[in-house]
């Protein structure tokens, strides 16, 4: 698939005719980044493979994460080295093949005397990461005496401070990491869906034979009949797990974590911050995103649906409050926030009760007694390894099923992912700022890698499609009917919330901009007036929910 092949609700449609046709050897429900793994390993090994996702790609926990590609600094602390060392390894291998969607990072972490963790603790533990990352991480870390830290980050506060440390890891696009596999996945011959949810499990013999699934945008149900299901439900897998066995014991006990978003300007800061809260010593973050910049994360149980999580009023006090301990001129307060998110973690039930941040990121495959399999745990970062032990299981099904040879694992750590052919970004950038003015360029770049020429291409043939959606910024129309045509795009948020991720950055989250985006995917992909209507009403809605804390800050709902 080049960046010119279709991935639209043209491709969609035939996807699940083609799925519903004739049986499939897998279909795997749920379209996050473990599913959209899975679907590239599978249908690179040769395996007639489907796809079903209820809502976008990527619009479960996999587009509300800390957006990072990391080794896991915190889990040193569990002494989960292994984990350390297998996601130090997939920081390297995402690096190279998404370049353009996986960036190198530096961090700050600043050190306190009377904090949680002492000096001699973090020092020791960075070179413990280099050593994890077999000294292969972008680079290796630097230890910085009090006044070189100031030097760097001049905002962080000063009193106590002892020194910090400087090292690094990788920060992405989240939910264009989940698209860009998902298109790999059919570039190499999945059948995918967005907005087609398994309502019921096929069992015509007691065992796990395919699904019924419903295309949520026409109501129309389709039968897929398939030799292997896989469940890759994330937060929602025991609710999958619900059609096989209403009475299936729960694998999962989720953790809720909210990110808030405010002004860069407000925080001042240049370097990604790495720090312990003064309200409960957890390891939090502070990330730069463009103009803005978010805070992160919360990690604390919750009987909340994966469908209604989102973040409270107390969720965006305890963030802020921490953030202002270690920026102390920021003063940040519930009315800086641009916006908030929020999400569930699939982690894994543990075998003995640990504090929500505790529980392990370890990732475990189970079948069910009529053969449905479910993969729970893990992260972003481990989501190619957990996909290829998946389909070793489901490879080795196919095999005693109907003896077919074992396909050889496929090299999905050398494929490049759609975008990720070329590693020199500064190149990249040069030649597209031939064509548009360089701030652009290097947005496009950033955003779409190689395939920028096909946005580019956009605006050569219709100059208009250069000028920006909201002014002052880098987005440009050419990107809607980009994602319109290459990017699967059917509803509005699609575009605002995981596409261009206007909802989690622009100032006013593109509210004044709704109207006329609506109109060009009215136009394009053939809504009437009410379809358009409620397609706004939908997007308003989100919009809504990320800001109803404000309602809830006086009186915050979860006292910490
Ligand atoms: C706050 C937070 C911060 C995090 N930060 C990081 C980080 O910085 N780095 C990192 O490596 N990891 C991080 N993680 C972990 C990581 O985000 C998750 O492990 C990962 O995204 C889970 O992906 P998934 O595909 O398993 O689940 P999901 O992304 O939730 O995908 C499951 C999908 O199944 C779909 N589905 C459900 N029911 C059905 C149905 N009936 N039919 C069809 N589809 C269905 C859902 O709509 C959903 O899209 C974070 C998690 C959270 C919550």
């Amino acid at each position: 698939m080049t960046s010119d092949t279709p991935f639209s609700y043209r491709t969609r449609r035939a996807a699940l005719e083609s799925m519903a046709a004739d049986p499939v050897d897998l279909l795997i429900l749920g379209g996050g980044i473990t599913g959209a793994g899975i679907a590239r390993d599978a249908a690179l090994r040769g395996f007639r493979t489907a796809l079903v996702e209820k809502g976008d790609f990527g619009g479960g926990t996999s587009s509300q994460s800390s957006r990072l590609i990391h080794g896991g600094i915190r889990y040193l602390e569990q002494y989960d080295f292994r984990l350390v060392l297998e996601a130090s390894r997939e920081r390297r291998v995402l690096l190279e093949i998404a370049p353009h969607l996986v960036r190198p990072l530096p961090f700050l972490f600043p050190v306190y005397r009377g904090g949680r963790v002492p000096a001699w603790k973090v020092r020791a533990g960075m070179w413990l990461y280099d050593l994890l990352a077999a000294f292969h991480n972008v680079r290796i870390h630097h230890w910085l005496g009090r006044r070189a830290a100031l030097k760097l980050e001049s905002g962080l506060r000063e009193k106590d401070l002892q020194g910090a440390a400087l090292y690094y890891d990788a920060q992405t696009d989240d939910a264009r990491l989940v698209l860009a596999t998902m298109r790999s996945a059919a570039r190499a011959g999945a059948l995918v869906a967005n907005y087609a949810a398994a309502t019921s499990l096929l069992k015509p013999d007691g065992r796990v034979r395919g699904a019924t699934v419903r295309d949520l945008l026409s109501g129309r149900p389709y039968t897929v009949r398939a030799l292997v299901v896989v469940n890759a439900g994330g937060p929602w897998a025991d609710q999958l797990r619900g059609l096989d066995d209403p009475h299936a014991e729960p694998l999962l006990r989720p953790t809720e974590g909210a990110h808030v978003v405010v002004p860069r300007q407000r925080l001042g800061h240049t370097y990604a911050v790495t720090f312990t809260s003064p309200i409960d010593g957890r390891v939090m973050f502070i990330l730069p995103w463009g103009d803005s910049s978010y805070v992160g994360t919360t990690d604390t149980d919750t009987g909340v649906s994966p469908d209604d999580v989102r973040a409270t009023g107390s969720d965006v006090v305890y963030l802020l409050r921490s953030a202002n301990a270690v920026f102390p001129q920021a003063r940040l307060s519930p009315a800086d926030v641009i916006a908030t998110w929020a999400g569930l973690r699939p982690l894994l039930h543990p075998d003995r009760a640990v504090a929500p941040s505790e529980s392990s990121r370890e990732h475990r495959i189970v079948e069910s007694a009529s053969g449905l399999l479910t993969i729970a745990g893990g992260k972003l970062t481990t989501y190619r390894v957990m996909a290829r032990d998946m389909v070793d299981r489901v490879a080795a099904r196919l095999h005693a099923l109907d003896g077919r040879p074992r396909a050889g694992r496929p090299r999905t750590d050398r494929l490049p992912l759609p975008g990720g052919e070329t590693a020199d970004l500064e190149v990249l950038v040069k030649g597209a700022a031939t064509r548009v003015p360089e701030t652009t360029a290097r947005h496009l770049v950033g955003r779409y890698g190689s395939e920028a020429a096909a946005v580019l291409n956009l605006v050569d043939r219709e100059r208009a499609l250069g000028d920006p959606i909201v002014a002052g910024r880098p987005e440009i129309w050419a990107e809607v009917k980009h994602a319109v045509e290459r990017e699967m795009v059917v509803r509005l948020a699609d575009v605002l919330v995981r596409r261009l991720r206007l909802f989690s950055s622009a100032r006013d989250q593109a509210v004044p901009a709704t109207s006329a985006v609506a109109d060009r995917l009215a136009q394009a992909l053939g809504w009437d007036a009410d379809r358009r209507a409620a397609e706004v009403a939908d997007y308003l809605k989100l919009v809504e929910r990320s800001r109803a804390f404000a309602r809830e800050v006086a009186r915050p709902s979860r006292p910490r």
